[in-house]
């Protein structure tokens, strides 16, 4: 693996008095698919929303191409390259299909990802480009909400919980763009909920627990066991 295009060194992060980070060390490669799995509320989403600028962050404690960016504005962290598809997709509602993708452009970093090329990946979207983002399906607007960070061309992409109510053959579907969006080298961190869907596309996982990792390593090699302990914590794997 090539040097780290992403670190975190004991990230820490808190909603008023409440500490939701208590040291997360995160490294992740150009290019990288890393799954960051774990039960509700074990700090997945604050960890994403830290690397994005919407959860203050210490400046030194996140690394992003060899220059801190912790707690810099979101705006900015955007312009430098990485680019977060929120929980719960976040369309604007008054604005078209095509009108929320080219929010994803004010960025206007050079790169592949434009309207055409967005169009290929998901071809329905081209059909309703016309139409308000939020008529369209869940799994659609999953896919809206995915475009309009492509378009910003990142060089690392979040995905906070893109299958979150959507059926089964919908994720697969999603899932299956990730080969195309990857091709061109992007990284991504994506959290799941669904444990063997992140497996399954990605190459190293990371398992958090009440705002810790309780676990890391390569995709293909964690066990169920040590999964579902580092997941529900040691009592309840002996419970
Ligand atoms: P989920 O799968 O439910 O989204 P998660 O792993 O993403 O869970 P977070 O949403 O990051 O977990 O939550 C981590 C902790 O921070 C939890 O204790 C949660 O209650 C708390 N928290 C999250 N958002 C806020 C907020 N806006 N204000 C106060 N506390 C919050």
């Amino acid at each position: 693996m090539s040097a780290s295009l992403l670190t975190t060194h004991g990230l820490q992060a808190f909603y008023g008095d409440a500490q939701a980070l208590f040291g997360i060390d995160f490294a992740l490669a150009a290019g990288e698919l890393v799954a960051v799995i774990g039960a509700n509320g074990a700090g997945k989403s604050t960890f994403l929303k830290s690397l994005a600028g919407l959860v203050r962050a210490p400046r030194e404690a996140i690394r992003f191409k060899g220059e801190s960016i912790g707690g810099l504005p979101p705006g900015e962290i955007v312009r430098r390259g990485l680019a977060l598809v929120p929980e719960g997709r976040r369309l604007f509602p008054s604005l078209s299909v095509e009108e929320n993708l080219l929010m994803g452009a004010t960025a206007r970093r050079p790169g592949p990802w434009n309207l055409q090329r967005l169009y290929g990946l998901f071809p329905i979207l081209a059909e309703k480009r016309r139409q308000p983002g939020t008529s369209l399906s869940g799994g659609q607007q999953q896919m809206v909400a995915l475009g309009r960070a492509l378009m910003s061309n990142p060089e690392l992409l979040l995905c906070d919980e893109l299958s979150l109510g959507l059926a089964p053959v919908v994720i697969r579907e999603i899932y299956a763009a990730m080969p195309g969006i990857t091709a061109e080298g992007m990284a991504m961190v994506i959290v799941e909920q669904d444990v063997t869907m992140a497996r399954q596309v990605s190459r190293r996982v990371y398992c958090f627990q009440e705002g810790r990792v309780s676990l890391e390593g390569l995709s293909a090699e964690l066990t169920r066991e040590q999964i579902a302990q580092a997941y529900f914590g040691i009592e309840a794997a002996h419970a």
